[in-house]
């Protein structure tokens, strides 16, 4: 043998463990000819007989002239190449006539040649079998071949197979004299297995079981893997072997992965039972033996054929069939056959009616690997056919549908009570229409299924319509991905949707679907839309990449949007508007370039537990009278505010961590109102709260530490209750109010500030009661008017103002204040220092136990700088000196006058809050009394990037 793959199979073949039992003799006369303790036959499986119509009572079926004997069709192994060299080297023989069966031929072949020489011998072995070059030959029937091989004589070997023991030889001039042991025994024995496969490979599967029951050198060969491949492959078409290992069940599976010997054998015995729709192979019905397969030339004569059957399966071959009524009332299984992609060759097409229609009773029906079509003549005819479907499956049916392909028209709609299909695998793909319609109650299992491309949307599920709808793949609809509307329920579950030209998924008008880990992305608009009163739970979900927002609701909607990702959305994360509603909890909403929740318009969620950061916007967003309740959410490093309320918004924020924010950490402004309770915010690059123009929210309870711009700023009319909040280590001042500004501040506690506790400039008013004030770097209180139309007047009383680094309270330029039962004491310099010319109202103040730094370091002759800073103003007597010409803005300490501008004309200017300057070295004389300053504070605000705050240099 030159062919090398064949040898390793043959060896193969004979090493494979063979289960030694002997068999249970069956009344089969091959079996009885062989009742030979050498031919210890292998134990064949009962239902391998029985299915071939070899079983006891499979036999005697089989004599029977039953309807399937009747309906044979021609073989069709000739389609395939033989897989053997040997094959191909096989002569070719002269067609035996149709009529010619059984013995007579083998001996007719036989007898006609027993003088040819050597080779001829083995032509008639094989003399009457189709072979490769006799294509369209009716053959000859294999039993007939096995026959002539027994009979025929050792002489017409040649010379080199003829076999080495002695035996006897009959009259070589007639060959039918040859004595039949000595034939069998050749071909049991020494018969090469080449040969023998050879043979074989012109055997249906009813001859190949017989002559497998012959020895166990026969089974092994009877069951080679090839040999079956080519039985499979010539009848079913499939490239794969198809197991159906339960009811609604069919799976390719490759032949390696297969726990069985022999797959295809297999896969051949587990489909037999099915019927064929196979155009043009009812006429060779009559022709072939050794199997029992009926073919139609219709699906519906197929089904007609099917109606008792127990299991029925109609297997349909490659072609399009068009215009047939299929309508599913039982369990029939309905699969396509065909090579290559099975489905792309079987076309179920029709025009104006529903092309396939499952109804009551087909309750385990099973459709699989068909392409169907529903394609009205024209397009716009589409929409007169809005009742047809090419797929429809109505009330009480649970189908399965599965590795479908539905294209073009309307595509599928299921619906009803009981309604109950799987359908899996599918592709519905470019419909005029919604791709797949769920209403009226019904349910099913939807699962793998790709849909795209169509022109309405996805899916529709309406009506209390209730599906499981698992890892479908829905994209590039030109509509919505998946719409929920009119009670339309269902769980939906790690589906992936995304390039939807509208929405991913819709909910609307009380439908309340249940959608679980989906990635819903790169939509046109938005991620998910909820509106008119929409409902729904959304639940870890991977919402990104959406052209609009991640979440929409909207219109008294009220959905769950829980431990979802919602992020990279070209605008925001969840958007509320319109009277929305819902409960966003326990997501994580970032990388959004706006809001990552905006809050709108009468709308009023729940907002709580979510991280809310890296915006490229804001955090939360709240305005147009929004409301909202926003709890215990971390919201940081966004690009503007973390929190944003304006426009008559009403929102309370409770437990918040808001935090280093690259702005503002919340920002009240243009009416911005609402609760701010018990949240910790800090670390903002501006201030930790802002509040402005006529905003008047209440802000108790909070931490507010941290802001590079203060930790609290109220200005331009701002307004505001802060009560009981600990404003601590800010850069700049603890609390500012500024412009016109007028807020409550009562019970805070404002201390370790990095500047003064409280600055109130231009304008600014307020209230500050029972505050405690303390270890601010500079003055507890510090009240000002700059170049301001209104002058400063906040109103304070019954605080505590306590161990600060500098004054206890400073009054200058022209403001004035309303200090009444104040109690000011432990301050390193003075308790109420006052500039010339201020003069507040002042009613039982206790001030005590200040430390007058700045009065001791003069009287000891020290110059003021010693005590302060380029950045630090204790107030003092300001001079001036002419001689050395110096600016207004210039001030000399009185220390600097009588020594370093000794004899120089000089001048008082006022008592106020300034540095030396001549201490300072910014003058041209060298200062005298130069030396640094005792505790300089500059290092503490080198990272301070000050936003709308005015600069305390300027105030000098
Ligand atoms: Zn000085
Ligand atoms: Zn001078
Ligand atoms: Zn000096």
């Amino acid at each position: 043998m030159s062919n090398p793959t064949f040898r390793t199979r043959i060896s193969q073949l004979r090493k494979r463990k063979i289960t030694k039992k002997k068999i249970v003799r069956r009344g089969n006369p091959l079996n009885q000819r062989n009742n030979d303790d050498e031919c210890e036959i292998p134990i064949i499986p009962g239902s391998v007989l029985d299915l071939f119509g070899l079983g006891d009572e499979g036999a005697a079926a089989a004599g029977e002239a039953g309807p399937s004997s009747a309906l044979v069709g021609t073989s069709s192994t000739h389609h395939h190449h033989p897989p053997y060299h040997l094959r191909r080297k096989s002569p070719t023989h002269p067609v035996s006539p149709p009529s010619t069966i059984g013995a007579a031929a083998a001996t007719a072949s036989v007898t006609a040649s027993p003088t040819t020489a050597s080779p001829a011998g083995v032509s008639a072995a094989t003399a009457g079998l189709p072979s490769a070059a006799t294509n369209s030959a009716p053959m000859l029937s294999p039993t007939a071949a096995i026959a002539a091989a027994t009979t025929y004589c050792p002489s017409m070997l040649p010379a080199r197979k003829r076999p080495r023991r002695t035996y006897f030889t009959g009259d070589s001039s007639t060959g039918l004299g040859c004595n039949p042991f000595t034939a069998a025994h050749y071909l049991l024995y020494e018969l090469p297995d080449e040969v023998l496969l050879t043979i074989f490979s012109y055997l249906y599967e009813r001859d190949l079981c017989h002559v497998a029951q012959v020895c166990k050198r026969f089974y092994t060969i009877a069951n080679d893997n090839e040999l079956w491949k080519n039985l499979y492959q010539g009848l079913y078409e499939y490239d794969l072997p198809l197991f159906n290992p339960a009811p609604c069940k069919f799976d390719f599976v490759q032949p390696e992965d297969c726990d069985y010997d022999n797959p295809w054998k297999e896969s051949f015995k587990q489909l037999y039972h099915g019927v064929h729709v196979r155009e043009g192979h009812q006429k060779y019905a009559a022709k072939e033996t050794g199997r029992s397969v009926a073919y139609f030339e219709t699906i519906q004569a197929a089904f007609e054929y099917c109606d008792d059957a127990e299991r029925p399966l109609v297997l349909i071959h490659s072609g399009v069939y068009r215009g047939q009524l299929i309508v599913i009332e039982t369990n029939i299984a309905l699969i396509g056959a065909a090579p290559g992609n099975v489905a792309e060759n079987v076309i179920l097409e029709r025009e104006c009616e529903s092309t396939v229609m499952f109804m009551e009773g087909a309750q385990k029906a099973y459709l699989g690997y068909v392409t169907i079509k529903f394609s009205p003549p024209s397009c716009t005819e589409t929409m007169q056919h809005h009742k047809h479907y090419a797929l429809e499956i109505q009330e009480n049916c649970g189908p399965t549908i599965e590795h479908c392909i539905i294209r073009m028209g309307a595509a599928v709609s299921v619906s009803g009570p009981g309604a109950e299909p799987v359908i899996r695998h599918c592709e519905i793909s470019d419909c005029e229409n919604v791709g797949l319609i769920i209403t009226d109650r019904a349910q099913g299992h939807y699962e793998d299924n790709e849909i795209s491309r169509n022109a309405l949307a996805g899916i529709w599920v309406k009506n209390y319509a209730n599906p499981i709808m698992r890892r479908n793949h829905i994209h590039h609809g030109k509509d919505v991905g998946i719409f929920c509307f009119d009670g339309g329920l269902g769980y939906f579950e790690a589906n992936d949707i995304h390039n939807n030209r509208i929405a991913g998924f819709e909910v609307k008008a009380q439908a309340n679907p249940t959608v679980v880990r989906c990635e819903i992305h790169n939509g046109q608009t938005g991620g998910i839309y909820v509106h008119e009163h929409g409902m729904g739970q959304f639940i870890e979900n991977k919402i990104h990449s959406n052209k609009y927002a991640g979440v929409w609701i909207t219109s008294n909607s009220n959905p769950t949007i829980r431990r979802n990702e919602i992020y990279n959305g070209l605008q925001g994360g969840v958007y509320i508007f319109g009277d929305g509603r819902g409960l966003i909890e326990h997501n994580n909403i970032y990388g959004n370039a706006l809001a990552g929740i905006q809050i709108r318009t009468n709308s009023d969620p729940i907002v709580r537990h979510n991280k809310i950061h890296d915006g490229q916007h804001g955090g939360i967003y709240v305005h147009e009278k929004g409301q909202g309740l926003i709890e215990c959410n971390e919201v940081y490093a966004n690009t503007l505010a973390g929190v944003w309320i304006t426009t008559g918004s009403t929102p309370t924020l409770r437990r918040n961590r808001i935090h280093s924010g690259k702005q503002v950490g919340v920002y009240f402004y243009d009416n911005g109102h609402g609760l701010l309770e018990d949240n910790d915010i800090f670390n903002h690059l501006y201030s930790g709260v802002q509040i402005r123009t006529g905003s008047n929210p209440i802000i108790r309870r909070n931490k507010i530490w941290g802001g590079q711009n203060g930790g609290v700023l109220v200005y331009n009319g701002g307004l505001g209750l802060l009560e009981q909040n600990e404003i601590f280590d800010n850069a700049m001042a603890g609390v500012w109010i500024k412009t016109d500004s007028n807020p409550i501040l009562r019970r805070n506690k404002i201390y370790d500030g990095r500047e003064a506790g409280i600055c109130i400039f231009n304008g600014g008013k307020g209230l500050l009661e029972e505050n405690d004030i303390f270890r601010n770097a500079q003055a507890g209180v510090l009240i000002s008017t700059q170049s301001h139309p209104t002058q400063s007047h906040p109103s304070l009383r019954r605080n505590q103002i306590y161990d600060g680094l500098a004054a206890g309270i400073e009054i200058t330029n022209n403001a004035t204040a309303t200090l009444e039962y104040n109690q000011i004491f432990n301050n390193r310099f003075g308790g109420l220092c006052l500039a010339s010319g201020v003069n507040p109202i002042q009613r039982g103040n206790k001030i005590f136990n200040n430390h007058d730094a700045v009065e001791k370091a003069v009287s000891s002759g020290q110059c003021l700088y010693k005590i302060s800073s380029y950045t630090s103003f204790p107030m003092h007597d300001f001079y001036r000196c002419r001689t050395c010409n110096t600016t207004e803005r210039n001030a000399i300490c009185v220390n600097c006058i009588k020594t370093c501008h000794s004899g120089h004309v000089v001048e008082f200017i006022r008592h106020d809050r300034f540095f030396c300057d001549c201490g300072a070295g910014t003058l041209n004389n060298q200062c005298q009394l130069q030396g640094e300053p005792t505790q300089d504070t500059d290092t503490l605000y080198d990272s301070a990037a000050p936003i709308e705050s005015q600069s305390l240099m300027a105030e000098v």
